[in-house]
């Protein structure tokens, strides 16, 4: 049973080609569970709406074809006229309504599908989700006030993505998006969820991991994200470096994130 709280709007952005995989199944569990909880839910079913995963001229409509293509500053200029491509406007718009974003993928190669890496590199442009014309990252960040979660399934079992595994613990392979994309445009990240030794799942550990994941969306808006460091915060210097004496963290001993304030 899901607990009662306030109806929030989630956005669940899944990325796998096959509609009957484990991934699809999980994220039909996510939806259904949500909306039972109260939430409304709006989904980017990746492969099914045929996403175009390459940025390029194309995202920029008034981009003249004779000119040199500035990537980040035709971004700017076409979020700030409202001149972006439909399909990217249409996924700003819904991280806008959202209070709470969910990535759902399958983890290729220690990262997500290509195709959702370009929802990231087209949807979150300059001077929407970086830039001066919107709060500072590591700080505030455009997209502040809203949560994040990545829900993935790995190949490899749960041993391999510990402090000690060879694939390196799992918080260090999702920093890039955990950190670099989630912290750096203001969304506050939860503890990643993941089902590992996902390649063969028995029926058991698949009900195991729907129970999980229930308990993970339940508290998608009471569980405490991750206290990573902010810019203004007094640990870092005018170049973005540590000060002496302060950790990165999780290496300092403790297996656990650390933010001063
Ligand atoms: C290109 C590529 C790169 C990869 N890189 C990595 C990597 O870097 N690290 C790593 O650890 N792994 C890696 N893998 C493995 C990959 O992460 C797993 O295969 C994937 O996470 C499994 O999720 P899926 O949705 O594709 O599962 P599926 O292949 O759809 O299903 C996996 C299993 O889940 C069960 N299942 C599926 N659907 C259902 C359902 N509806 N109900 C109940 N049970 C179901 C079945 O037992 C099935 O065998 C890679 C795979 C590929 C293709």
């Amino acid at each position: 049973m899901t607990t009662a709280s306030q109806p929030r709007n989630v956005l669940l952005v899944t990325a796998h080609p096959e509609p009957s995989s484990l991934t699809a199944a999980l994220s039909s569990f996510a939806v259904d569970h949500l909306r039972a909880a109260g939430h409304r839910v709006r989904v980017s079913d990746l492969y099914a709406m045929k996403w175009r995963a390459v940025l390029d001229a194309d995202d920029f409509p008034d981009h003249p074809a004779d000119h040199r293509l500035e990537i980040l500053s035709a971004q700017g200029e076409a979020t700030r006229a409202g001149r972006l491509s439909p399909d990217i406007a249409a996924e700003q718009e819904k991280l806008l309504w959202s209070d709470a974003v969910i990535l759902q993928f399958p983890l290729w190669w220690f990262s997500v599908p290509a195709i959702l890496k370009g929802w990231i590199d087209r949807v979150f442009t300059f001077e929407f989700a970086h830039g001066p014309s919107v709060p500072p990252p590591y700080t505030e960040g455009a997209l502040a006030g809203r949560r994040a979660l990545l829900a993935t399934t790995t190949g490899a079992g749960g041993p391999a993505f510990s402090d000690r595994g060879a694939h390196g613990r799992l918080a260090d392979v999702l920093h890039p998006l955990q950190h670099g994309l989630f912290w750096f445009t203001g969304l506050a990240p939860l503890e990643p969820f993941a089902v590992h030794g996902a390649k063969d799942l028995s029926a058991h550990a698949f009900a195991a991991a729907r129970e999980e994941y229930g308990r993970r969306l339940d508290g998608l808006f009471t569980d405490e994200p991750i206290p990573y460091r902010t810019l203004n915060g007094g640990d870092y210097d005018r170049s973005m470096r540590l000060l002496p004496g302060i950790e990165p963290e999780g290496t300092a001993g403790l297996d656990i994130h650390l933010r001063s304030r």
